[in-house]
């Protein structure tokens, strides 16, 4: 392997001197703060807001660090995964000249995020199993090429994908390989972070979004090499993540056990939903699922959606995505919600005679 960071940056990023903030310049206590023209009076709350949050996170980092034995200097805390995937572009791919490999189907920020930053999409689709086509990957892979997004477990097919296979990538490919970790906590598989530092081209995400139940706080991490992470650093906006989060981000962070409650329970009713589904005649297939989600191949998928839709449940309608026809992706909820959508699909199949 021949990977060399400096190499692979936009050289505009590589020139780039970043913004320095007001917190960056001055990270003592002060008792009089006049270098950042906040209001000095307060915030029209009870607590006070008035001043900019740490640019760099320090204590969650450290918080985060502690639970997942990486060091800080390897962790990147975003405005949610969708801004480091954003920022990945921004510090790697020149825009109309440079191209990245996805594996689709699978999240559809990847692509987006490419079309707004001008940057071609090359697909290598998934084989039937919902694993890696390692050899059309290869074919794929040009001097313009920087980035492999592999999505694992893999949204919508909830599957993890082969951890021979990732390595394979991993050893072979000298851009960047970023493994999307979003549902990692709901796998029977090993997260990558524990490799980082086995290789210098590897950024892990992982979300507050989904086991942690903090969607509405928008908090994102990449875990990768220092090198990678200081250039996402100088990148970033200086103050991407508010107080707000990181005080909560921070209480959450002590209720380890809580979300491990929570993600046993939410397995469990996984497991169970899928051996439900699967004895319906409706439900043509129950794809296995190492996520929060299970991915069902439905007669008449259309129709059943907007059924469901009538009964006030909304699942997603991956019918019209490649290698997903007449697929419906339903989050598991809560054991009422479960029951509710179960008991809608028998009326379903009741009315239909199925
Ligand atoms: C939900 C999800 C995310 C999370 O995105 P956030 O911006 O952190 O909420 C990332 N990747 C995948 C594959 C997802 O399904």
């Amino acid at each position: 392997m021949n990977f060399d960071v400096q190499q692979l940056l936009r050289d505009n990023i590589r020139r780039l001197t970043p913004y320095s903030s007001a917190r960056d310049e001055f990270t003592g206590q002060a008792l009089i703060n006049l270098d950042a023209n906040e209001n000095s009076l307060g915030s029209p709350l009870t607590k006070w807001y008035n001043r900019y949050p740490d640019p760099h996170q320090h204590l969650v980092k450290e918080a985060i660090s502690n639970i997942k034995g990486v060091s800080a200097q390897n962790i990147f805390i975003g405005n949610g995964s969708d801004e480091c995937i954003d920022l990945l572009y921004r510090c790697f791919c020149n825009p109309a000249k440079d191209n990245v490999i996805i594996c689709p189907p699978t999240y559809g920020m990847y692509e987006v995020s490419a079309n707004i930053n001008d940057v071609e999409i090359r697909k290598a689709p998934l084989l039937d199993d919902f694993q890696l086509n390692l050899a059309h990957i290869e074919t794929l892979i040009d001097e313009h090429t920087k980035i492999i997004w592999i999505c694992s477990p893999n949204n919508p097919t909830g599957n993890s994908i082969n951890r021979q296979d990732i390595e394979m990538v991993l050893n072979n490919f000298n851009g960047i390989v970023v493994i999307d970790e979003a549902y990692i906590n709901f796998s029977r598989q090993k997260s990558f972070v524990q490799e980082l530092p086995e290789y210098p081209n590897l950024v892990v995400l992982q979300t507050f979004s989904k086991a942690w139940g903090l969607a509405g706080l928008r908090l994102g991490l990449a875990f990768a090499a220092a090198d990678i992470i200081q250039v996402m650093n100088k990148v970033k906006p200086p103050y991407n993540i508010s107080q707000v989060a990181q005080e909560l981000v921070l209480q959450a962070l002590k209720e380890v056990e809580q979300v491990n409650d929570m993600i046993t329970e939410l397995v469990s009713m996984r497991d169970a939903l899928s051996e439900v589904l699967a004895q319906m005649p409706v439900a043509e297939k129950v794809y296995p699922s190492d996520a929060n989600f299970i991915l069902v191949k439905i007669k008449e998928a259309r129709k059943v959606y907007e059924f469901l839709l009538s009964k006030s449940i909304v699942v997603r309608d991956r019918s019209n995505v490649l290698l997903c026809n007449d697929c419906l992706r339903i989050t598991i909820g809560t054991e009422q919600e479960n029951t509710a959508l179960v008991d809608a699909l028998i009326e379903w199949m009741n009315r239909n005679k199925q």
